[in-house]
């Protein structure tokens, strides 16, 4: 059903500023009505959708020229907002914008709301939640994986696995309130060693989609990978080169990088973000640098990755073992890539040295950074690590990545497992009924389905009850 919404909103829908182009968009019942007020030469109101119309923007009251402009036409419902739509290309000026605005707001369009035209798709029944929640996703992904799960997502991959599941719990819960209303008699229709079934499958599905946020929110917002090490072992030289910029500060004295420098490198269409450190050292020179080196710990225990840098020349492979031991104490799983630098003033004793290390269940990389050699090598074992820690690769399965979807998830599992829990001890219908009930809402919640009218729907359709 097409739910009107009375007004008509109207909004510059590319990005502000010069550009070859603006768009300008109105979406409701008086879209086209609006233009005309504004359009000459051609009559818009007998013109089918899916139609483009050249012509001239006026000031209805001066008669002044705003623009030439091309107009598309998208009749209702067969539009982005199923309203009537109207889409005007003209020139790419912010004067020529701000003028064309205001002209339609004076014939009566409103200015619309950040997300207004997809809300109304929504609420037209264009797109789902879920589905519309991605177009926001969409036109903010910067990657290309992230840009992937976006699309697959406004296709509406994860509502039709989701819908899937929801459509079997509503027919054990429409069961389940049918032996409700028959009260006191001791009837079953809803088989239970089905509804277990039923409850492990859904159960391992939700849960299936829960670990995907994980690798969801690091398609999202990218893999924060701290870059540690001691002082001087070439870690903002490192930085530098994988950004092939110079941002960060490059010194021969020892200590120099005090703060944290987060920059973004995509490798393979994932996004890495790159945290450098302090250096570490047993015995701070001063206070400034103790906070650093404390600081330095708490980024790794927020990071996905740990890159530890060290001087081929100056380290042993037991210190090195030692460093990363220390750092990730806390963190036992945290991947780490042991990575030596100044290979350009290795002996070839020390680089067989290291070599030895990496036979040890340890991987190690041997790069320059100052040189800029060994990086790609580097950049492969990067993305190894990750998709070792099992962070990316999963190709074209359903990734949660929102957080709104995966709270929802997180309160269906809690109650599937309160209705098996019910099952396995025998408790009421009721409670399993009410339970059930939850678990559809939060599931519903996720595509913006209502789950009381399905229950009802359901239960009208299924059944004749005749009561
Ligand atoms: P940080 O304290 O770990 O951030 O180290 P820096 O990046 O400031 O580097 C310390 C010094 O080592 C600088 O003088 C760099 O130019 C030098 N350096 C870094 N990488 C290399 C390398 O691969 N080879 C050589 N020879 N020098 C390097």
């Amino acid at each position: 059903m097409v739910q009107t919404l009375s007004d008509t909103i109207v909004a510059l829908s590319t990005p502000p500023g010069a550009g070859a182009l603006a768009v300008v968009r109105l979406s409701g019942p008086d879209a086209v009505g609006i233009t005309q007020a504004l359009f000459s030469k051609k009559n818009l109101a007998g013109q089918p959708g899916h139609t483009l119309h050249y012509g001239t923007l006026r000031e209805p009251a001066s008669g002044e020229i705003l623009d030439e402009v091309v107009v598309a036409l998208y009749r209702a419902p067969r539009s982005y907002t199923r309203e009537d739509v109207v889409e005007i290309s003209g020139h790419g000026s912010d004067f020529i914008v701000r003028q064309i605005l205001a002209a339609f707001l004076r014939q009566g369009a409103r200015l619309a709301e950040a997300g207004e035209f997809t809300k109304r798709a929504f609420l037209n029944g264009a797109l789902d939640l879920a589905q519309a929640e991605a177009v926001a996703d969409l036109i903010a992904a910067d990657s290309a994986l992230s840009h992937q799960v976006a699309l697959n997502q406004l296709r509406g991959g994860f509502s039709d696995e989701l819908r899937g599941l929801r459509a079997q719990l509503v027919q054990f819960a429409a069961l389940l309130e049918l032996e409700l209303d028959f009260g006191e008699e001791d009837v079953e229709f809803a088989d239970r060693s089905g509804l277990a079934r039923l409850l492990a499958e859904v159960q391992g599905v939700v849960r299936g989609l829960l670990r995907s946020f994980e690798l969801g929110n690091v398609i999202k917002n990218g893999i924060t990978t701290v870059i540690a090490g001691r002082p001087n072992a070439g870690k903002s030289t490192l930085l530098n080169a994988l950004l092939r910029e110079e941002r960060a500060i490059v010194s021969a004295i020892p200590g120099t990088t005090r703060d944290f420098i987060e920059d973004e490198v995509s490798i393979d269409g994932l996004r890495f973000r790159f945290v450098d450190t302090a250096g570490l050292r047993d015995n701070p020179a001063d206070e400034v640098e103790a906070i650093g080196v404390r600081r330095t710990r708490e980024r790794i225990g927020q990071a996905a990755l740990l890159l530890y840098l060290f001087d081929l020349t100056e380290l042993t492979p037991s210190e090195v073992q030692a460093d990363i031991a220390e750092l990730t104490a806390a963190l036992p799983k945290l991947p780490a890539l042991a990575v030596g630098n100044k290979r350009d003033l290795a002996s070839p004793a020390q680089l067989a040295a290291f070599q030895a290390l990496a036979g040890e269940n340890q991987t190690v990389e041997i790069i320059s950074a100052g040189q800029r050699q060994g990086l790609e090598e580097l950049q492969a074992a990067l993305l190894a690590q990750v998709r070792g820690a099992g962070l990316a690769g999963a190709g074209s399965a359903t990734i949660v990545t929102n957080v709104r979807h995966a709270r929802a998830l997180e309160e269906a599992l809690g109650y599937l497992a309160a209705v098996e829990q019910g099952l396995a001890q025998g408790r009421g219908t009721e409670l399993l009924a009410a339970d059930l009930r939850h678990a559809l809402a939060a599931l519903g919640s996720i595509t913006g389905e209502i789950s009381t009218d399905d229950l009802l729907t359901s239960i009208f359709t299924q059944f004749c009850i005749g009561k």
